[in-house]
């Protein structure tokens, strides 16, 4: 039984502020260009943020490509012909509605404002809606005129789409298949806000599922359990994911049926991520502009036609944030005490798996067995760390905010009587006896 009291951790912009002076302190997300004062909508990953977020990419890597045996990875460049945008429709089409306040000249996107015609800030009065282009342009060589004209990209989609004939002429799969990428994605959004929620600077993970037309809804359905699927992966709790069947009027102008995947986060429930029917849209516009035919020959039927697309799209800050919103827990240790701020991570996800500690660091024989321990467990265990820095309590503290699943301590009795090592788990406080030669098999089942 355990001998955890769990109390209830804040809630709201006090939970958000928690997590986000936690993500500083402990190295894990950073304010981008923090000494100059930042960039609004940019943020660094750390140390240990990068260790959470590549084990992410890994977890989503191995679900959606190297587990299969018919999805193609792909990494397209981040800049691409302005031809790319035009067809897509970013263009003239991605925008968002822009209003200005009269008084104050503060910028609202106009469809998240309570009362569209008074300032929240300051209570002025509203200008006219504007619609603003999300991309950022910028120009490409040493001369600037319209044919220099690019742009980060706004999604990661295109750059998969626009590889459809290599990866059909290279790979020559056949129908069904998929693209898989994961990379960077800029949008100048008007209002960034709630931490990695909405940002100007993060990545994707997305995939374009490529099927014959009559198709598509069996590959849509494979893919909603998918994206469940992957929220387990990642350690979400499915209770805090709700689906959202998104209405017509309301979806984007390529898709014929979309759910997001909604999330209860501290500032409300709002979407982590999403799939898409795109139909046969992007496909078709790219062949119609490029005049390069994007079709695809059914050897069996003797059919010629452009494939079909599904697109679950996955938001990696959005899946950080949610992760570090479903972890982040205050309880107090019945054992030892005092209350204490930890991150239930899933042993998946988390930046380190174990903890090797002395007991006390004064004791030279301590120290090197500890560290001889140590050794052997990032052998099998590379996610393990040493550390023999204060007293234990504080180092136990230390992990657990960070997430470590177990802590690993070599004592007198480890050193004195070969009786093996203490194994605490992060999540109960609880110890156990575990001899040396059985560690790594213990850690391991745990992990
Ligand atoms: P929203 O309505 O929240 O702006 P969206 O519908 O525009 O999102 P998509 O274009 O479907 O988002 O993008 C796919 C995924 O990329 C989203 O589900 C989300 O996880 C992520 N994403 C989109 N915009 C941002 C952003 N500004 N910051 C961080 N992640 C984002």
């Amino acid at each position: 039984m355990s001998n955890k009291k769990d109390s209830k951790a804040p809630n709201g912009s006090d939970k958000m502020e928690s997590i986000i002076s936690l993500a500083k302190r402990r190295g894990f997300i950073f304010q981008g260009s923090e000494i100059y004062g930042g960039l609004a909508g940019t943020w660094d990953y750390g140390p240990l943020g990068v260790a959470l977020k590549n084990n992410v990419k890994a977890l989503w890597w191995k679900r959606f490509v190297s587990d299969r045996s018919d999805m193609f990875g792909v990494d397209a460049a981040i800049l691409m012909n302005q031809n790319v945008w035009q067809a897509s429709g970013h263009v003239s089409g991605f925008s968002d509605p822009l209003v200005e306040c009269k008084k104050c000249h503060h910028r609202f996107r106009a469809d998240q404002l309570e009362d569209a015609k008074k300032c929240p800030d300051c209570g002025g009065a509203l200008g006219d809606v504007k619609q603003f282009n999300m991309m950022f342009k910028t120009s490409v060589g040493a001369v600037q005129d319209d044919s220099s004209v690019s742009y980060l990209r706004p999604e990661t989609a295109q750059g998969m789409f626009v590889n459809f004939k290599n990866i059909l002429d290279s790979l020559h799969p056949k129908l069904p298949f998929g693209m898989a990428q994961i990379g960077k994605a800029f949008r100048n959004e008007i209002a960034p806000r709630d931490f990695l929620f909405r940002a100007r600077e993060f990545e994707q993970m997305e995939i374009e599922y490529l099927v014959k037309p009559a198709e598509w809804q069996k590959a849509f359905e494979h893919f909603v359990g998918e994206v469940h699927g992957f929220i387990k992966d990642v350690g979400l709790d499915e209770k805090d994911v709700h689906e959202l069947e998104v209405p017509d009027g309301e979806r984007a102008h390529y898709s014929k049926r979309t759910i997001d995947f909604e999330y209860d986060w501290p500032f409300g429930k709002k979407e982590l991520y999403g799939l898409a029917y795109r139909t046969d849209f992007d496909l078709k516009q790219h062949s119609e502009r490029s005049k390069v035919d994007l079709s695809y020959y059914d050897e069996e039927t003797k059919e010629r036609f452009i494939p079909h697309v599904i697109e679950p799209s996955f938001g990696l800050d959005r899946t950080i944030l949610a992760i570090l919103c479903g972890a982040y827990t205050e309880d107090e240790l019945g054992g030892e005490g005092e209350k204490r701020v930890y991150l239930k991570l899933a042993p998946a996800v988390a930046p380190y798996k174990v903890a090797v500690f002395p007991l006390l660091r004064n004791k030279p024989q301590l120290v090197e067995k500890a560290q001889e321990v140590y050794r052997a467990v990032k052998k099998a265990i590379p996610a393990a760390a040493f550390d023999d820095n204060g007293n234990i309590g504080k180092r136990y503290r230390r992990q657990d905010e960070i997430g470590t699943p177990f802590c690993v301590t070599v004592d007198f009795d480890t050193i004195e009587k070969g009786a093996g090592v203490t194994v605490r788990d992060r999540d109960t406080g609880k110890q156990e006896r575990v001899a040396e030669k059985d560690l790594i098999e213990r850690l391991s089942r745990g992990l």
